[in-house]
């Protein structure tokens, strides 16, 4: 029977590649938007994935999409919290409505999510949850305070959760992307862009494939000793 994977931000960037790189490796694929339909409906014609109109930051909208997909394959094998949203601020230009935002969406959504689908992994005895975080949580990035508190949040979610579920038998992950070509960067500069690599042990900045493998890793059999950890997708920048 095949596995079911719901990834949460589906339409676009990383979690669109990775939307089409679970159905390219047979899994059930279910994936959350917000925005972007025309975009969440053709990927889920081309990748007969099911496409579930929900915001990652509301728990009601979250605990449905979660039923929704329950209903449709029968269970949730593997969670990927991947919707997010940054954004460039000082510190102390932050409001109270900015700040919660960017907690709402990439932290307490992840919180949602997870707690939905736990409630049948614990049963089964059976899963695995992987959140996107992003270097930017591990070491801190000016003018992104409230993104890398949320990011922050998401690792500190995955090493607590870890422990917590691991007699359960479910794993739980972090993937920590550095600078990835996506939309979310295309504010960027050509020269950022040279600096960035500059910047980078590697040479370049990483595609969506590069965090997907990461993701279809953690997802698989072959991490079922790992629990618990933060694998930097990153080509050097943080060591
Ligand atoms: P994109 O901006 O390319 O795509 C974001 C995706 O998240 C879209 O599919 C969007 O859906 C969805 N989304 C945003 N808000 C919500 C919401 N409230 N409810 C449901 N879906 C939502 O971003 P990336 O692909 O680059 O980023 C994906 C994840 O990876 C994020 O968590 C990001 O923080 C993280 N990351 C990205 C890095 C990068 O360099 N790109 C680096 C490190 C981490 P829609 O368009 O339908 O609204």
């Amino acid at each position: 029977m095949s596995k079911t994977v719901l990834i949460t931000g589906g339409s676009r960037g990383i979690g669109r590649c990775a939307v089409k790189a679970f159905a390219n490796n047979g899994y059930n694929v279910a994936f959350t938007y917000l925005n972007s339909e025309e975009k969440a409906e053709k990927l889920a014609t081309e990748c007969s994935a099911f496409a579930i109109k929900a915001d990652a930051s509301n728990s009601k909208d979250v605990s449905n999409a979660v039923d929704l997909t329950i209903k449709k394959f029968s269970k949730i094998d593997i969670l990927v919290n991947n919707a997010g949203i940054d954004e460039f601020c000082l510190f102390t230009d932050i409001t109270d409505e900015k700040w919660h935002k960017m907690i709402d969406t990439n932290l307490s959504s992840a919180f949602y999510a997870s707690r939905s689908v736990l409630k049948d992994m614990i049963k089964r005895q059976d899963g695995v949850i992987i959140n996107i975080s992003s270097m930017w949580g591990e070491v801190g990035a000016s003018c992104e305070v409230h993104y890398s508190v949320s990011k922050a949040g998401l690792i500190g979610l995955t090493k607590a959760l870890a422990k917590e579920v691991g007699p359960s038998n479910i794993r739980v992950n972090c993937v920590s992307p550095g600078v990835i070509d996506t939309d979310m960067n295309a504010h960027l500069t050509n020269e950022d862009i040279e600096q960035l690599k500059n910047d980078t042990p590697l040479g370049k900045i990483g595609t969506c494939e590069d965090v997907c493998n990461a993701i279809l890793f953690l997802a698989s059999d072959k991490a079922s000793f790992v629990t618990g950890q933060v694998l930097g997708v990153n080509g050097g920048y943080i060591i």
